[in-house]
């Protein structure tokens, strides 16, 4: 842990970030308060832009990235409620112990489940020390809540890849038998590794891929407790907390004080911050003209000393998770029974406890209360891509799970709710099946039997025409638009289009059949296309030149539009855009 502390400037919208790659900074040191003690051998240095800038170097991982933002940045507000996570969203975690001295399977296993623990009571906000924010620090905070994300990491037990020597029943801990921050064969689960002497206490991709990507935690950082041999975690990084922020990265957060002043970490609700803090600092520390968030995970304080998410930062990693990570919420059913190896998350609270120390959980997973799976429920199509299906209330259910895919395909989509009731959206013009299971004081029901609905015939009546006119400023290289429908196809794309020509228009009309569509403008230099180069706009017309919607071009790096074509007319639906930066010296 000697390193000096090297940033890259780290822009979140990842993707842009070779834009700056050139602009390495070092810092010599933080005006945080810290005991200068502590700071000299104990300071949190976590690599991951480092392994972001590293990362982008590649033009398949950058394309994949530039993909992953676009979802991203399509994906709505999701509204998660506050003390109403019932039924958590699982991921599958795998933990792997690279070159360890310790070959304490029990010993590591136990590790495992508690820093799991630790990290699911963190996400919900049902950590212990929570308490400081609410009964202290949130009054320095006014207007700003903290964050209860419903997601529970769970620790893979059945389906194993081969050859790891795991069966069923057995926890997804692998010990000195993978190599390296990328394990192909543990694509489509969350992993964690466990290395010794990475000269950080971590690092993350900023935004994960779910595809054998993962999380690396060095020894020092790892777990909380005493320890195994040489996996032992190091005062003051020795409550779990270290995971809780790389998976904070994982899931596309920032740094919080992202690129000093002016520059945001791309989370509306935290504060402006102009370095990290490290050790304990005092309340009301402040930066920019504004009181600091250093209680935040994704600040470098302590682990005594960082207890919070802000809820914009819970709908950020929200988003993000149901944008890119689909694939590794649908491999929970596979890889996991469904057996409680950890506790926490969803509506548990209190403090981590150290978790089953046989680690496996009931292996047979039975049920055998009357609690049960819902069978026989209604699938009402509420219209072509969208389906309300509707069961009956279980008495003892803490949430339902719904599954469904198109009828003869493979792979899961899962959903879960936590009342009687969800409704799809979203879906092809084709027959579905779908399985129902509940969650009961034990643990899962096994999944309900088959049900279908039918979208196959059900087709749209009319079209409706728009034109979409873009007002060029006088970076036009920065500039495209795409058109998707509600399956997420692409159906039109216009631009980069060419520098030096502001004020010129460019201009697309199309017919577009009954449904509901979403433009995404896009600007890869996140200054937006007004005002500083040129007065550009954007604007969509429906018929008689009526105007749809009106872009400023006032926004960063992205500006969304949704709006519907219904019995052949266009109607605006939606919008949303980031903010826009002030770079002070845009040079090309
Ligand atoms: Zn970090």
């Amino acid at each position: 842990m000697k390193l000096h502390r090297v940033f890259v400037p780290l822009v979140v919208l990842g993707c842009a970030l070779l834009l700056f790659s050139c602009q390495e900074e070092e810092w010599a040191s933080s005006p945080s308060v810290v005991d200068s003690a502590v700071e000299s051998s104990n300071k949190r240095i976590c690599l991951s832009s480092e392994h972001h800038q590293h990362l982008m170097l590649n033009d398949a991982y950058r394309k994949k990235c530039e993909e992953a933002l676009s979802r991203f940045a399509k994906m709505k507000q999701s509204n998660s409620l506050k003390n109403h996570c019932a039924s958590p969203v699982q991921l599958p975690v795998a933990i792997h112990f690279q070159n360890v001295g310790s070959s304490d399977r029990s010993c590591l296993t136990q590790m495992a489940i508690d820093q799991i623990e630790r990290v699911n009571l963190d996400f919900g906000g049902h950590n212990s020390d929570i308490s400081n924010w609410t009964n202290s620090a949130s009054s320095s905070f006014p207007g700003i809540s903290n964050g209860e994300m419903c997601v529970q990491f769970v620790i893979a037990d059945q389906n194993h890849p081969s050859g790891y020597g795991l069966s069923d029943g057995a926890l997804a801990i692998t010990i000195n038998q993978t190599q390296g921050d990328q394990i192909n064969d543990w694509s489509g689960y969350i992993n964690i590794i466990v290395q010794t002497n990475t000269g950080a206490l971590g690092y993350a991709p900023l935004g994960g891929f779910g595809d054998g990507d993962g999380v690396v935690i060095d020894a020092e950082g790892f777990g909380a407790g005493s320890g195994c041999g040489s996996i032992a975690p190091q005062a003051p990084f020795n409550l779990g907390r270290t995971l809780t922020h790389e998976l904070g990265h994982y899931l596309f957060l920032d740094h919080i004080w992202g690129n000093g002043c002016g520059t945001d970490d791309e989370v509306t609700d935290t504060p402006d911050q102009e370095f990290d803090y490290s050790g304990c600092p005092s309340a009301g520390s402040s930066s920019c003209g504004s009181v600091d968030m250093h209680m935040n995970f994704m600040d470098y304080t302590d682990d005594a000393c960082m207890y919070m998410f802000s809820q914009g930062q819970v709908t950020r990693m929200t988003n993000y998770l149901n944008a890119n990570l689909s694939h590794v919420i649908a491999n929970t059913s596979n890889a996991y029974s469904g057996n409680t190896n950890t506790t926490g998350g969803g509506t548990t609270s209190g403090d981590p406890t150290g978790g089953d120390p046989t680690g496996g959980g009931d292996p047979t997973g039975g049920n055998n209360s009357i609690c049960t799976a819902p069978e026989s429920p209604t699938a009402v199509i509420q219209d072509p891509a969208t389906v309300l299906v509707d069961w009956e209330d279980i008495s003892d259910v803490s949430g339902y799970r719904i599954r469904y895919r198109i009828q003869g395909s493979s792979g899961w989509s899962v959903r879960g709710s936590a009342q009687s009731q969800k409704r799809i959206t979203g879906l092809a013009a084709a027959r579905y099946e779908y399985q129902l299971r509940s969650r009961c004081p034990d643990g899962w029901t096994t999944w309900s039997s088959m049900n279908t609905f039918d979208l196959s015939t059900t087709a749209p009546t009319q079209s409706g025409s728009i034109t979409i006119e873009v007002t060029l400023d006088n970076y036009g290289s920065e500039t495209q638009w795409e058109l998707y429908d509600q399956k997420n196809t692409q159906l039109h794309r216009a631009g980069p289009f060419t520098d030096g020509r502001a004020g010129s228009l460019e201009s697309a009309t199309l017919t577009l059949p009954d449904g509901c569509y979403e433009i995404d403008l896009y600007d890869s230099f996140g200054d937006g296309i007004c005002c500083d180069y040129g007065n550009g706009k954007f604007e969509i017309f429906g018929d008689n030149r009526s105007l749809l919607a009106h872009s400023d071009g006032r926004f960063g790096y992205y500006e969304l539009i949704q709006f519907c074509v219904e019995n052949g007319s266009a109607r605006m639906v939606n919008r949303e855009k980031d903010v826009k930066r002030n770079f002070r010296n845009k040079t090309k």
